[in-house]
């Protein structure tokens, strides 16, 4: 038995096994982690892929992560913060292109206190009763992550960006926590949110060990949702001269990951059409299932600097929609008006 057919009939993988899937040149192998990664997202989702419209809050963050180009040391960064009739005019916007799911995220901004956001959360959740909220706010406290769930919210996205406390500590400042960020997951999980995890491809310092490690988080944890893109270094951070993540790592970790959780909603990320003309086609094509058009105001975008070259950074939200459907169309995939709620028992 090969070490893909292994992977896809025993949703397990050992340490070798992945440093071997992810140097090996020989293209047979490729292409059989491709077509088996795709073979099982087909038997869950079919050809449809789930779209999540994005609306980035504030470009505000109070931590200083030493890859992001929205850390709170970055003094060149641009500053925003949306109202809430910018946000609700977003959902608007977004409701009549066929999205049912709101990913509302932002950096660590205090502005965005509990009452403003739970205010903007039973809003939205009063206006577009048969739409899921998602939240992906950072850390806050339980009582926190309990009323903006009690407010109306569904889904929350908080990568654990390594599962390797040593490697955590050399992302971020020592005031942060890997051990909080882990409490905040498991948190959310036991309120009752629909839960996703995730990390950097080529993140500084990672190492198929820490690899390994977050493919074992993933397995213990069983995250509704996994984000992963490639690592893209911001200028005037720390790490402005460290080297991009591989594109080609990212797709054979979404393909492991996709046979590891057949069930997972798993996007292929704005990272990974950054870095490749056709980065969010390929991630589909390796078993991704999601896609996250973005409908932040279009005067804003650029601002929500995380990483340089952000793709879609001036298109109006209709123009970003057309262009996500005619990409998926051109591949063979649909993109879907629907929630797209993480169900394990879904065949299609
Ligand atoms: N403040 C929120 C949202 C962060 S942005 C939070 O803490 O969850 C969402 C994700 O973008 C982060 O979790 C991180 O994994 C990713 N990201 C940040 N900087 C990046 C970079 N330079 N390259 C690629 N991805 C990055």
């Amino acid at each position: 038995m090969t070490v893909v057919d292994k992977l896809r009939n025993e949703h397990d993988i050992s340490r070798y096994e992945l440093e071997m899937l992810l140097t090996t040149n020989e293209a047979s192998c490729i292409e059989a982690l491709k077509s088996s990664a795709r073979e099982e997202a087909n038997k869950v989702y079919g050809n449809k892929v789930f779209i999540r419209g994005l609306i980035e809050l504030s470009s505000h963050c109070k931590n200083d992560c030493l890859y992001c180009g929205l850390r709170r040391s970055n003094s060149t960064a641009v500053r925003y913060r949306l109202s809430d009739d910018d946000i609700y005019y977003c959902c608007e916007t977004g409701y009549k292109l066929g999205f049912r799911t709101f990913v509302m995220q932002g950096g660590e901004d205090g502005w965005f206190d509990d009452k403003r956001m739970c205010r903007i959360v039973s809003t939205v959740r009063n206006r577009f009763p048969d739409c899921a909220i998602t939240l992906s706010l950072g850390e806050r406290s339980r009582e926190s992550y309990q009323a903006l769930f009690d407010a109306g919210a569904n889904r929350y996205l908080l990568r654990h960006e390594t599962a390797s406390p040593e490697h955590y500590a050399q992302l971020h400042p020592a005031e942060m926590s890997w051990q909080n960020r882990i409490d905040c997951l498991y948190a959310l999980k036991e309120i009752g949110y629909q839960v996703g995890c995730g990390f950097m491809v080529g993140s500084p310092y990672q190492t198929f060990d820490t690899l390994y490690a977050d493919l074992q988080f993933i397995r213990n944890f069983q995250p509704h949702m996994v984000g992963i893109g490639p690592f893209i270094s911001a200028h005037d951070t720390p790490f402005a001269n460290m080297p991009n993540g591989s594109v080609q790592t990212t797709l054979r970790l979404l393909a492991i990951i996709r046979l590891l959780h057949p069930h997972v909603l798993l996007p292929a990320t704005t990272a990974l059409g950054t870095l490749h003309p056709q980065g969010r086609e390929l991630g589909i094509q390796f078993g991704a299932n999601v896609v996250m058009p973005n409908l932040s105001p279009r005067d804003h975008r650029k601002d929500y600097a995380i990483y340089d070259n952000k793709i879609c950074t001036g298109e109006e939200s209709a123009e970003c929609m057309a262009c996500t459907e005619m990409r998926m169309k051109r591949i063979g995939y649909e993109t879907v008006v629907s929630r797209g709620d993480f169900n394990p028992n879904y065949e299609a």
